[in-house]
């Protein structure tokens, strides 16, 4: 199927979408050693509108197994494919060379589904958390998994690998994942974070949703409670943007004034963190997410 892209012109962003961009030479240095060790970033693929923003503080976020996905999540850019192609063992240890060769003090890895694979790609993730541990001991790790269809085994070994914050995005409220993942079960997504809060509480939790698609305010705070019953601390929440004709429609565009009411709802509701703004994305300024996440959790000690 022609994928038909929307500029962000077609999308008519509202005002507060306006925001200028840095231009550095050193987005084109993370852009060279992404090439150079032949990985793939969420950054590109997703065609995430942060890129040129975080590239240029070598904030990329590595894409582990393939460019494609054997999900049809319809927010999502990501191609799909029904089988993809076999893993590459060597990949584990091109991604801790960039880590090591870009001198990342905060490394993001995360993957497409590969529900293609007997554990969905959790060895693969364990080997990478292990080679970035090698060769820089003192890089945080934080890993954005798939749900691993529930696969409990899969689950622990990345737990076993202890990465230091383990993310699992959520995407949106239950009412619309039949539409929006109709591959994923919400209370199985929940069910992965609480496992990790409960094999491992000293790796942070993390969760993230779109708003704009289709979801209510009150669905949204209901979802937090959810993730809170969960055991999961730390929330990001930015605004749905519809990367091509063929996939779900922006159904609002959320004002920044509801992104910091649903800050308070956060803190209301207990997270140490919530990340809430237009151009928020589970990935985007990682580290000082995680910074914010502990100096509030200090400060309530
Ligand atoms: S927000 Fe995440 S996916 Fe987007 S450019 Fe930044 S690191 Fe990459």
């Amino acid at each position: 199927m022609p994928v038909i892209p929307i500029s962000p012109d077609r999308q008519r962003l509202p005002a507060w979408f306006k925001r200028s961009l840095p231009t550095n030479a050193v987005s084109s240095e993370t852009d060279a050693v992404v090439r150079k060790h032949g990985l793939t970033t969420v950054c590109e693929e997703a065609t995430c509108p942060n890129r040129q923003e975080c590239w240029s503080k070598k904030a990329a976020t590595f894409m582990l197994m393939g460019h494609a996905c054997t999900r049809t999540c319809t927010f999502c850019d990501i191609e799909y494919v029904r089988h993809a192609p076999p893993l590459d063992p060597a990949e584990p240890a091109r991604t801790a060379a960039a880590v090591a060769e870009l001198g990342l003090r905060f490394a993001v890895i995360t993957s497409v589904n590969r529900d293609d694979l007997p554990d969905g790609g959790a060895a693969h993730f364990a080997a990478t958390i292990a080679a970035v541990r090698a060769r820089s001991p003192g890089t945080l790790i934080e890993v954005l998994t798939p749900d691993f269809c529930g696969n409990e085994a899969a689950i622990d070994a990345v737990i076993a690998a202890h990465p230091d914050v383990y993310n699992h995005n959520l995407e949106t409220i239950p009412r619309l994942y039949p539409v929006v993942r109709p591959q994923a079960r919400y209370r199985r997504s929940l069910d992965l974070l609480k496992r990790v809060s409960e094999r491992d509480p000293s790796i942070r939790r993390k969760s993230g949703i779109m708003v704009g698609l289709g979801e209510t305010d009150d669905e949204v705070r209901r979802l937090m409670d959810d993730l809170r019953a969960a055991g999961t601390e730390i929330m990001t929440i930015g605004q749905y943007l519809r990367p091509s004709l063929q996939h779900h429609d922006i159904i609002r565009f959320v004002t920044p004034e509801q992104f910091e009411q649903y800050k308070v709802w956060g803190r209301e509701a207990g997270f140490a963190y919530v990340a809430s703004g237009p151009y928020v994305r589970s990935s985007y300024v990682a580290e000082e997410v995680l910074k914010g996440a502990l100096d509030l959790a200090s400060l309530k000690a």
